[in-house]
């Protein structure tokens, strides 16, 4: 059975003081760890070290949003995986709609920060998801296929087990319009296909994918009761502890079947 993961990426938004607030609030009603669901929050780089404060000791992990590939030198502004692991991170966001769409990440540079993540032992949550024109255009699979070949090149099957894959269509992604249950099990599946194809049933089968795309607490039981949901990567909605929650609510109510 794969654990269920409730993500929240917080994005750019929050300060240090509202964002510490929302830590100990997803804090508090985190569920426990025996319910086969885990809770993960992605702070903005310069509350990492506060929120890491206001979870510890408690089951909520933590994330950056990002990370650069060399380990260290002169790349201004950009921040390495070793400095994510120094300041007690369990996982890092990569290959996020935004960074590719918006900021022009192009499957090269997100295959070199998967490699430099996985080679230091940090959990990456890769992001894939198809443009509403490629959708339209019946291109969804294409895509996909695209992203992960591009984004795991080199990667081996035992690397594979530190990573998550978060499917995220872009024309979801707040935009307020969500997947169809059936549009995000589809995709799912294919990316267990490829997954399998690629590498072997064993590694398709354990891999967690997330669904990712205004995810709501009235929309989570459905979307993660899909066979191939494995949990939700959550934008809008994690900036709100009580809506996060919500969210982990329905991901335990799927847990206990
Ligand atoms: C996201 O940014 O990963 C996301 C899914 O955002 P939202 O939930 O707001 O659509």
């Amino acid at each position: 059975m794969r654990r269920i993961l409730v993500a929240g990426n917080w994005k750019m938004n929050t300060t240090a003081a509202s964002g510490v607030e929302l830590a100990r609030g997803v804090a508090a009603g985190a569920p426990a760890a025996e319910t086969g669901v885990d809770v993960l929050v992605a702070p903005p780089f310069p509350y990492l070290v506060p929120v890491k404060q206001a979870i510890e000791g408690s089951v909520v992990q933590l994330a950056a949003q990002n990370a650069w590939f060399e380990e260290s030198g002169a790349f201004t502004g950009e921040v390495s995986v070793d400095m994510l692991l120094d300041v007690g991170c369990d996982a890092v966001i990569l290959g996020h709609s935004e960074r590719r769409h918006v900021l022009g990440e192009t499957d090269e540079d997100i295959n070199r920060k998967v490699k430099a993540s996985l080679a230091k032992g940090l959990k990456v949550i890769l992001c894939v998801g198809e443009l509403l024109d490629d959708r339209e255009a019946g291109r969804t699979e294409t895509i996909l296929d695209e992203q992960m070949a591009g984004d795991l090149d080199g990667i081996d099957a035992e690397a594979l087990g530190n990573v998550v894959i978060a499917y995220e269509p872009v024309w979801a992604i707040g935009t307020g319009k969500t997947a169809t249950p059936d549009q995000a099990e589809s995709a799912h599946a294919h990316l267990r296909k490829w997954l399998a194809d690629r590498y072997n049933t064993e590694s398709a089968d354990a891999m967690q994918i997330l669904y990712g795309g205004s995810v709501k607490p009235a929309n989570a039981k459905e979307l993660i009761g899909q066979a191939n949901v494995d949990g939700a990567l959550v934008g809008g909605a994690s900036l709100s502890a009580e809506n996060f929650l919500g969210i982990v609510t329905a991901a335990t109510e799927v847990a206990a079947g």
